[in-house]
């Protein structure tokens, strides 16, 4: 039985090319795992990289307690089953079984009793004395993990092993994994391209695209709140309906314009995590419906639609179609008025049919138009709230709070803004008062939608805060973004600061052993690092590492002011926040801001902060070295 943890793991194979970016996951013990995506996205390169089968080039991989980087694939307690069986034909299913026990000098006994009881859970009791090429292709399968399941393994690690089967028997083969893993209760990491196995089997879910990481969820959030395009399409059969459409807010309702001429109008509470500079009506959305999230009427009422194809399936039926209630000229590639319906067979409908279609707002995703990620994030990127400058204090939310200082810097005469607020800049305190109309549990968190008259202001609350409640709070200002119109006037700060600086070694003569020490070089500060990271930027960069320029990242409540030593920066400006003060410092090229209270008038400042609060990245590629 065993957790890991994949702390950004990256793979860098020898050609150049970035396999897998920044990769972490903390997987439970018993979970099962599916990394899922289209052929190329890294799946099968990560979970090689967990077998050992492949070297990590950046991150940390930990089973158990246990940094496994550099162990041998054989010391990992993983056992890993593959596509293509890689049984030895040569062998019967016995020896096959037998063969990594056997070289392990387990005694002949205890090898008998495993393969026994494995073959046993796997239906194969009968095959032992065949050669695998006497067998079918899932019996053959079968052998595979049974000659996984004998070293009884703290991890399975299983690369698309139902790929070869006919559909039938995958799907047999699919309770028969599950069914395995439940008692086996181990950890199961299970490879494959086919959505379908991925929702039925995993606990959670990996999808992947181009090496990147695009969503980690359960299988029913995956379906009900994809985090993008990608996701939204990649899950659920056949794949959702996508529509270039604008949003209007009029009150309390919002109308759906479809490029082709249709609209049709929601409630306002549907979409009221939509940000409402996309509820103007003149920028382009994307729209999602599921196809079983829509239903068909003959009536006039819906999207006019006409239909192209009919699949009847018997349980379900399948109508293809395009928007409008003529064809067009025709493209295949033509997918914008494309539409797919699922629905219960019915027999009043045919090819070349004009129909409307209807969805259930319930069920609706709305997405960037160009960065394709989701405009209904669970919780809300940002609030944004509309404020009147009248001399020194803002005017928000019902109340007249003191201008900060940073905000007057950057206004002019302007005396309209819009500040984004990130609901986690939303903080316990007086300034502000409005009641809660709704609270709702998202992973763990609270989310408060605080009643705004006409739209709400999203909060992330305690637990104690309940519906109906006057919620006090105030601003952490630096936290926000200042608008004026679409114009960013000022941008929050965020929390981490980043140096650039080279790296570094020494040797020492210590008892007679050569003992080397690493530094991160910053300017004249000396930093000296962990010998572990300092192996392991040496190990991912070489002998240039001691040329290369890095970044070095540290959050900036980890920077301390010091009396001597350090870095000596000069002070350049003051940023006062009201709530908060920074001071804007410099040394040479690197300028950064550092917490400072009310008091603080200096000129120049040391500035000092452990190496253990560092993390350092590559400038050469984007990747975080450790
Ligand atoms: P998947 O399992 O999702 O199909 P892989 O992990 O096998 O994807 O491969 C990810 C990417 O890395 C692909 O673009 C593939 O071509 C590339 N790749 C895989 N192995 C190597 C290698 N040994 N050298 C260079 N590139 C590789």
């Amino acid at each position: 039985m065993a957790n890991l943890k994949l702390s950004h793991i990256y793979k860098v194979y020898e050609n150049g090319h970035k396999a897998v970016n920044d990769f972490s996951i903390d997987i439970e013990d018993q979970e099962f795992i599916v990394f899922v995506g289209p052929s190329g996205c890294g799946k099968s390169t990560t979970l090689r990289m967990i077998a050992g089968l492949e070297s990590i080039t950046a991150g940390d991989l930990f089973i158990g307690d246990t940094l496994v980087n550099d162990m041998e694939p054989k010391d990992r307690d993983v056992a890993m089953v593959f596509q293509s069986y890689a049984l030895y034909p040569h062998m019967t299913v016995y020896e096959n079984m037998a063969f990594g026990l056997r070289n392990r000098k387990m005694p002949e006994e205890e090898i008998k009793e495993r393969v026994m009881k494995a073959a046993k859970m796997l239906d194969i009791e009968d095959y032992l004395d065949r050669q695998p090429k006497a067998m079918s292709g899932g019996q053959r399968q079968r052998v595979a993990l049974g000659r996984a399941l004998v070293r009884d393994p703290k991890v399975f690690l299983l690369d698309e092993p139902l790929s070869n089967l006919d559909a039938k028997l995958r799907a047999q083969m699919r309770s028969e994994i599950t069914a395995l893993h439940k008692s086996l209760k181990t950890t199961f990491i299970y490879v494959t391209h086919d959505q379908v196995e991925a929702m039925t089997m995993g606990t959670r879910i990996v999808v992947m695209k181009l090496g990147y990481v695009q969503q980690i969820d359960t299988p029913m959030n995956l379906y009900n709140m994809p985090y993008n395009k990608f996701v939204a399409g990649f899950i659920g059969s056949p794949q959702m309906n996508f529509f270039d459409v604008t949003l209007k807010r009029e009150k309390d309702k919002v109308k759906i314009s479809f490029a082709q001429g249709d609209s049709v109008t929601i409630p306002y509470e549907n979409v009221c995590k939509v940000h409402e500079n996309y509820l103007q009506g003149d920028r382009k959305v994307i729209l999602g419906v599921r196809p079983e999230h829509l239903t068909l009427n003959k009536d006039g009422d819906g999207l006019k639609m006409i239909i192209t194809n009919i699949e009847r399936l018997g349980n379900e039926t399948i109508v293809y179609g395009k928007l409008g209630d003529h064809l067009g000229e025709f493209s295949l590639k033509d997918e914008g008025n494309n539409i797919t319906v699922k629905i219960v067979d019915r027999d009043d409908i045919k090819v070349d049919d004009v129909v409307y279609a209807n969805f259930n707002p319930d069920k609706i995703h709305f997405f960037d138009s160009e960065t394709e990620v989701t405009l209904m994030n669970k919780i809300p990127n940002y609030n944004s709230v509309h404020c009147k400058v009248d001399g020194d204090k803002l005017a928000l939310l019902g109340r007249k709070v003191a201008l900060p200082e940073m905000f007057s810097r950057v206004l002019g005469s302007e005396k309209d803004v819009t500040l984004a607020i990130p609901p986690h800049a939303i903080v316990p305190g007086k300034d502000f008062s409005l009641k809660v109309a709704k609270v709702e549990k998202v992973d763990k968190q609270n989310l408060a939608y605080l009643d705004n008259g006409d739209s709400y202001l999203f909060a992330l609350v305690s637990d104690d805060v309940k519906k109906g409640d006057d919620y006090s709070f105030a601003l952490a200002n630096e936290k926000l973004d200042l608008y004026k119109g679409e114009e960013l006037l000022l941008k929050a700060v965020g929390d981490q600061e980043s140096l650039l600086g080279t790296f570094s070694k020494t040797e020492v003569k210590e008892n007679n052993d050569r003992v080397l020490h690493f530094f991160y070089d910053i300017s004249d500060y000396h930093l000296e690092a962990a010998a572990e990271n300092g192996y392991k930027i040496n190990s991912i960069d070489g002998d240039n590492c001691y040329k290369n320029t890095y970044r070095y990242g540290i959050d900036r409540d980890k920077i301390r002011i010091v009396d001597e030593g350090g870095l000596k920066c000069d002070v350049v400006d003051c940023l006062d926040y009201g709530n908060a003060r920074f001071a804007k410092v410099r040394h040479g090229d690197n300028e950064l801001l550092i917490n400072v209270d009310k008091d603080f008038n200096a000129s120049t400042v040391n500035i000092a902060f452990d190496s253990s609060d560092v993390s350092v990245y590559s400038t050469l590629i984007d990747m975080m070295l450790c």
